[in-house]
């Protein structure tokens, strides 16, 4: 039983809870950003991409509580970066799966793809690219969660994504002007190809600190080890976070503002998808690519750094 005594301080709404109240908080408002946009069906089999941090413990925590119909099956995708880095966090997380029952699954790039990250960036560096290493793995982590959604018949893809990462990159797409980007993140937004998972993000309105408390809370707080690529290339998404910090410092509670707000813009925005057709798919790999485009993303990124040719 969590204590009544005074936890935290929720900077965003004001008040001060206890374990109990913040626990409960947090599982009523992830119960209900999942409700309002629809983001699970009765009976639907949801995997849960965990990386073992902190907002992964928040996910499966929380989803385990609220779903409960379909199968719910947990997925970690090895990078490849370092010989150490996830594999601490991995262990841990086996066990709290293991006490809920929720199998798991362990997947990594180098199976996949043939290279692993350490190799994508000798390659990246070897060529004087300029792409950032976090391009990359996104890319590729996106594609290796969808590919394996799909051929475990799962019908939801569930990502860890809190509302500071949520904040961050829709300020980042409005600050580059990508217009037809910023509709596909709304959490209703239509599936533009029946090759992809839908993915959704139950946590999407909880904030970073609250993740770090929670997963604290419940005695799985522990630093998660920090990419060793992440200073390689200034990005535009480390100069959103300072930003939105620093904002969040004179004016609680800006960035849920923000992402209610575009979603609300959003809701309307969205029925132009609609009208779209099925999205082409790559003369390479046969998987989805953006219209008028022969290369999917993935298969570009390879070729630039010749791990296949195209
Ligand atoms: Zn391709």
């Amino acid at each position: 039983m969590l204590s009544n005594k005074p936890f935290i301080y929720q900077r965003h709404t004001g008040r001060v809870l206890s374990k109990r109240e913040f626990e409960e908080d947090v599982i009523s408002r992830v119960s209900r950003e999942v409700s309002k946009y629809d983001m699970i069906d009765s009976g639907d089999n949801v995997l849960l991409a965990v990386s073992g941090g902190k907002d992964s413990f928040v996910l499966v925590d929380t989803l385990s509580r609220i779903h409960d119909t379909g199968k719910l099956l947990a997925v970690t995708v090895i990078e490849g970066i370092g010989v150490l880095f996830r594999e601490k966090e991995v262990g841990k997380m086996k066990s709290l799966l293991k006490s809920l029952g929720i199998d798991y699954v362990v997947v990594s790039f180098k199976e996949y793809y043939g290279v692993g990250m350490d190799e994508i960036i000798e390659r990246v560096l070897e060529k004087k690219l300029t792409d950032s290493p976090c391009t990359f793995c996104g890319v590729l982590r996106r594609r290796l969660l969808n590919s394996v959604a799909r051929e475990l018949g799962m019908d939801k893809v569930a990502t860890a994504h809190n509302l500071d990462d949520e904040a961050q990159t829709l300020l980042m797409n409005i600050l580059r002007g990508d217009y037809t980007r910023l509709p596909r993140l709304y959490p209703k937004a239509p599936v533009l190809s029946t090759k992809f998972v839908p993915r959704i993000k139950p946590i999407r309105k909880i904030y970073e600190y609250e993740t770090t408390a929670y997963a604290y809370m419940k005695g799985f707080g522990f630093q998660l080890g920090h990419c060793p690529y992440v200073d390689l290339k200034p990005s535009l998404r480390g100069f959103v976070r300072k930003l939105l910090y620093r904002i969040e410092d004179v004016e609680p509670g800006f960035s849920l503002r923000l992402v209610e707000n575009v979603d609300k813009i959003l809701s309307k925005a969205v029925y132009s998808l609609k009208k779209l057709p099925e999205l082409p798919v790559c003369r390479l790999c046969g998987e989805p690519t953006s219209y008028g485009r022969e290369l999917c993303k993935v298969c570009e990124l390879l070729c630039k750094i010749g791990v296949v040719e195209c």
